[in-house]
């Protein structure tokens, strides 16, 4: 039987904001800059975006909401490619690991979506991969990569992590008489199982360059379109075990009614959320917390299970966006952990 696959709401394309004297001021696109490498409060200095803004439009994306945008009243929905200068993101980089000789990667993909412009990003990526420096590139594929750009990424030591929120990607196998999106996730899934091809040292049995990031939350499986969303996050939890992609889970953590999937969860199994720099104490948005990692897994300390979490900030997270290598092991690492530097032995 064809069924109807629900649509979600996105998050409303504000254009003006209000001023001090209630005028309204019309927001602007991002400026278009060279392309630099820094931080913000939740990562370290290591991260950037040769895409500033998303037209995804995901409902609570972080990014759009961020003081940057809301401040600086920038319109998130119109993304703008940015200008890689290869002597100025190699310097960058440098400079990052003169900072923090941990640091042997960078994430492309904090304040936009890369996937909207794959040639800057494989560019990037580039210039990254001749100083020693691992791409982590984040992003929804918006925009598929080309046999060309998977190649070019390929030499470069980058690593792909496929972001999907349930709803905003509904899973491949879902028959409907037309679909909207039309299948739009077939075809990514089809592009990581390429570039695994490509990227997996022979007789590894987990991919080493292409992560399955799923934003997970407990769904009512009762409910008609919570059934549909418990399906889409099982199916690709599932199709991820099966390459041999390991799972990032990044809990979802949802503000309240206003949220589009708020009706569809299954609120006896989420709890308020701890705040991320504190640890404690209760906030107001409402998670299940990790869900798909293995019974008394500790999203402080684990890098090694096949599900790993994004669920910290990143200078006192375990897995480095699964740069950790499990299977090289011997290697040490330098964590920032209350403050103090403390190192830790793969
Ligand atoms: S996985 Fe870790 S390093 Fe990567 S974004 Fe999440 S918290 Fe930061």
């Amino acid at each position: 039987m064809a069924i109807q696959l629900p649509v979600i709401a996105k998050e409303p394309v504000r254009t003006k904001s209000p001023g001090q004297h209630g005028e309204t001021i019309p927001k602007a696109n991002f400026d278009v800059c060279l392309v630099r490498i820094g931080g913000n409060n939740k990562t370290s200095d290591n991260v950037t975006d040769t895409t500033r803004g998303c037209s995804g439009g995901c409902y609570g994306c972080y990014a759009a909401r961020s003081m940057g945008v809301f401040q600086g009243r920038r319109r998130f929905d119109q993304p703008e490619t940015q200008i890689v200068v290869g002597e100025i993101v190699q310097h960058d980089l440098l400079q990052m690991v003169r900072k923090e000789p941990y640091l042997d990667w960078v994430r492309n993909g904090v304040m936009g979506d890369p996937s909207l412009d794959w040639d800057s990003a494989v560019e990037l990526s580039e210039y990254a991969g001749r100083v020693g420096i691992r791409t982590v590139i984040i992003s929804k594929f918006w925009t598929l990569p080309t046999d060309e750009h998977l190649k070019r990424l390929a030499l470069s030591g980058a690593i792909l992590h496929f972001s999907l929120i349930p709803g905003y990607e509904w899973a491949p196998d879902l028959i409907v008489g037309k679909r909207r999106d039309g299948n739009r996730v077939r075809d990514i899934c089809s592009a990581l199982v390429a570039y695994d091809k490509m990227t997996r040292p022979k007789g590894m049995k987990e991919a080493d360059s292409v992560y399955m990031r799923i934003c997970s939350a407990e769904f009512d499986r009762n409910h008609p379109i919570g059934g549909l969303l418990a399906h889409t996050q099982d199916f690709f939890a599932n199709f991820a075990k099966k390459q041999g992609f390991r799972i990032l889970e990044t809990p979802w953590k949802f503000e309240g009614k206003s949220d589009p999937r708020w009706e569809f969860l299954d609120h006896e199994k989420m709890d308020r959320a701890k705040s991320y720099t504190l640890g404690e104490g209760r906030g107001r948005k409402k998670t299940a917390g990790p869900i798909l990692s293995p019974e008394g897994f500790d999203k402080y300390k684990e890098w090694k299970p096949f599900v790993i979490a994004c669920d910290t900030t990143c200078d006192v997270c375990p897995n480095q966006c699964g740069t950790v290598d499990k299977e090289k092991g011997a290697d040490v690492r330098i964590m920032i952990q209350n403050g103090e530097k403390i190192s830790i032995k793969n």
